[in-house]
């Protein structure tokens, strides 16, 4: 019985993993200087909008979760590639980034107020400790962003870097 399980969980896991052609395509077009790192299918993403703007607020369910090397995106699960979250991992709330392991729940915020709640199915929980674990290191390594020409470590909302006095603005 465990064998036939873990039988139907291989025969599923390119579904979980594997984002249609339609959808990978248009993240490349869109985001050509981003690595994907890691994409996962969810049951439902939930997206809670600033309080008070309840009009804001909306569930798409099998969506897809991606993490680049630059931000994290939500993708409904379409023929074509529809957005509906993309957030740089900069303006992620790093100490609101909680994974619920055992309900499959990841809960993140922006620094704007905005919240989301990602649920995953269950059989999904093979990739819970690496989706955690990539999640918070690019929020992390977000925080500290570096001066390109001197190399110091300056605060995120700065425009120029006490380091040498350019202008880092993008
Ligand atoms: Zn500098």
């Amino acid at each position: 019985m465990l064998k036939m399980i873990e039988w139907m969980h291989k025969q599923l896991e390119p579904n979980l993993r594997d984002m249609p052609e339609a959808i990978k395509r248009g993240i490349q077009e869109k985001y050509e200087e981003d690595t994907v790192l890691l994409t996962l299918k969810s049951d439902h993403i939930r997206h809670e909008g600033l309080k008070f703007t309840s009009s804001d607020n909306n569930t798409f369910y099998q969506s897809w979760l991606v993490l680049t090397d630059k931000r994290i995106i939500a993708a409904r699960n379409s023929s074509t590639f529809k957005e509906f979250v993309s957030t740089p991992y900069a303006m992620l709330e790093p100490l609101s980034i909680l994974f619920s392991f055992a309900d499959g729940m990841l809960t993140f915020n922006e620094k704007n107020g905005k919240s989301y709640k990602v649920e995953f199915l269950k059989y999904a929980d093979e990739y819970f400790e690496e989706l955690d674990i990539t999640l918070r290191e690019m929020a992390d390594r977000a925080q500290h962003k570096k001066c390109p020409h001197c190399g110091r470590e300056i605060e995120q909302e700065s425009n120029f870097c006490p380091g040498c006095g350019r202008d880092i603005s993008l």
